[in-house]
């Protein structure tokens, strides 16, 4: 084998598609849904819509926030293949339908999946080329404090989403870029940075450098 050959990214590797894939975890009450709803559509980003089995909140609409399923029809849908991942999370399962993804990237958009470490983790594994950013808040008292004030969840289930974060703040060296969440804007411009330095790395513009190489001297 050639070491140009040596170095080509493995086939089912996403460097080779068109797209690009990003994965964006924290802890619940990190601000993951507000910073994603707010990063820079110049970026051409595409929201990945995860199905789970929570019951809605109240404002979440299907369709937009979540696909709500039963039990029944997550498994099913994991029978058939159709998520890329999915995990359990504080008693309720969740999952990425693979299609929108698969087809986002095909037309060359940045999909960002919003969803757990274990999640992400699985899709590290399948693509490697997938950019693991960790979104963290500044402290542990300002994530117990911003899970109360937002007031979707019993005192039960906040002391549940804490101890996760417990569980999941120590995988953050597994991820590629780790941004603290202290004011929204300046975390929403980090991300938007990472995105745009990302899509310069030579690996995901073989096209451009094919164009270039193919365009010849013209002299
Ligand atoms: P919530 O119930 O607060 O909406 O979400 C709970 C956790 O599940 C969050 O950390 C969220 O990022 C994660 N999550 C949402 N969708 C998915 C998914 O499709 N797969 C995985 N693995 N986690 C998800």
């Amino acid at each position: 084998m050639s070491p140009a050959q040596k170095q080509k990214p493995a086939k089912s590797d996403l460097a080779r598609m068109k797209g690009m894939l990003v994965i964006i975890s924290g802890p619940s009450g990190s601000g993951k849904g507000t910073v994603v709803k707010q990063l820079n559509p110049v970026n051409g980003y595409a929201l990945s819509i995860s199905v789970t089995t929570r019951k809605p909140r109240e404002g979440e609409q299907n369709g937009r926030d979540y696909f709500f399923t039963s039990e029944e029809d997550f498994h099913k849908l994991r029978h058939e293949n159709a998520l890329l991942e999915h995990a359990v999370y504080v008693g309720n399962y969740y999952g990425t339908p693979r299609k929108y993804v698969e087809e986002q990237i095909e037309k060359g958009k940045v999909v960002v999946l919003e969803i757990e470490v274990y999640g992400a983790l699985q899709v590290k594994d399948k693509f490697p080329s997938a950019i693991l950013i960790f979104l963290m808040p500044p402290s542990l008292p300002e994530l117990a404090r911003r899970l109360k004030n937002r007031g979707t969840e019993d005192a039960v289930t906040i002391e549940a989403r804490l101890k996760k974060a417990l569980e999941e703040i120590p995988l953050v060296d597994r991820y590629n870029y780790l941004v603290i969440n202290d004011i929204i804007p300046d975390a929403v411009a980090k991300i938007d940075a990472i995105v745009a330095a990302e899509r310069m790395r030579p690996v995901r513009s073989a096209a451009a450098i094919e164009c270039f190489i193919g365009s010849g001297t013209g002299v």
